[in-house]
């Protein structure tokens, strides 16, 4: 066969290692006093990639992720992000947060502005870009997420999963290459998650470069391209989801699957 007329993605290898990964972490260390929460963790996060992290609570899923966009400083190693070494300059960090976008498991919207003025308030102060052009922007946004019908609404006049999907909104207009979740459903009632969930595949499969610590493991199964298991601080497997679901080979991560399933 002709392996030009072989669609991208058809042999199984769509992230080829000749990439420039987005994000590369390398021995990252990091201590809150003497307890050593993330221990010599390396990886890659490629453009377009979706990775799903996994693990049980307090294995540092949540300072790990953080400390993609110096939520959390790290101790040693070395974070670059889209070309840009995270350290103390100032400059490398806003540059770095203008590129990561990050939505957490509490929604954090402003509670006392309008569902519209929360997603255009940074694009304006940030940004410099005018209210007009803003609010063309957030509506567009809106109707993504499928919250085109309350837009001058307040936070608390909203469910949790409408709140959550204003939340990815607000993240996404100041066009992040790369988006972090936290446990984006966890604090969810159940007839929510589905809708929340779907506006993360639908950006999956734009493209979006996204690193998801949820678990929904049928989330996982369906978009990620790569699921990471963390375990005490330290990536204890990383695999596709075919791979890692179907033939764990950890005694603990079978276990952990067996618990959340
Ligand atoms: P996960 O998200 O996997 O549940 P976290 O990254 O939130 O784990 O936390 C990992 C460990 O670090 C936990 O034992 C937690 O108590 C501890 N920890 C997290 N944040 C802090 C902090 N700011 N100060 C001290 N300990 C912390
Ligand atoms: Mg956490």
């Amino acid at each position: 066969m002709n392996m030009a007329e072989v669609p991208a993605g058809a042999q199984g290898v769509s992230k080829p290692e000749t990439k420039e990964p987005l994000i590369i972490a390398e021995n990252i260390n990091k201590h809150f006093g003497q307890f050593h929460v993330i221990k010599d963790v390396s990886t890659k996060f490629y453009q377009g990639e979706v990775t799903v992290i996994i693990g049980a609570s307090g294995s540092g899923k949540s300072t790990f992720l953080r400390m993609l966009n110096r939520l959390e400083t790290h101790d040693s190693g070395r974070i670059v992000i889209d070309g840009i070494v995270l350290d103390d300059d100032l400059k490398h960090i806003d540059a770095v947060r203008a590129e990561v976008g990050m939505v957490f498991q509490s929604f954090n919207l402003f509670p006392h502005l309008t569902v519209m003025d929360n997603i255009t308030l940074a694009p304006r102060r940030l940004r410099g870009v005018t209210r007009a052009q803003a609010e063309e922007t957030a509506k567009g946004l809106l109707a993504k997420v499928g919250m085109s019908a309350h837009s001058h609404k307040y936070p608390h006049q909203l469910s949790g999963g409408q709140q959550q999907r204003v939340a990815i909104a607000r993240s996404l207009a100041m066009q992040p290459k790369v988006m972090l979740f936290d446990e984006p459903t966890s604090a969810l009632d159940p007839e929510m998650i589905k809708e929340v969930l779907d506006v993360m595949k639908d950006l999956a499969r734009g493209g979006m470069t996204m690193i998801v610590v949820t678990h929904e493991m049928g989330f996982a199964r369906e978009v990620a391209d790569r699921v990471i298991f963390f375990e005490k601080g330290q990536i204890l497997e990383e695999a596709p989801p075919a791979e890692f679901f179907g033939n764990a080979r950890n005694e603990r991560i079978r276990s952990f699957l067996g618990q959340i399933a």
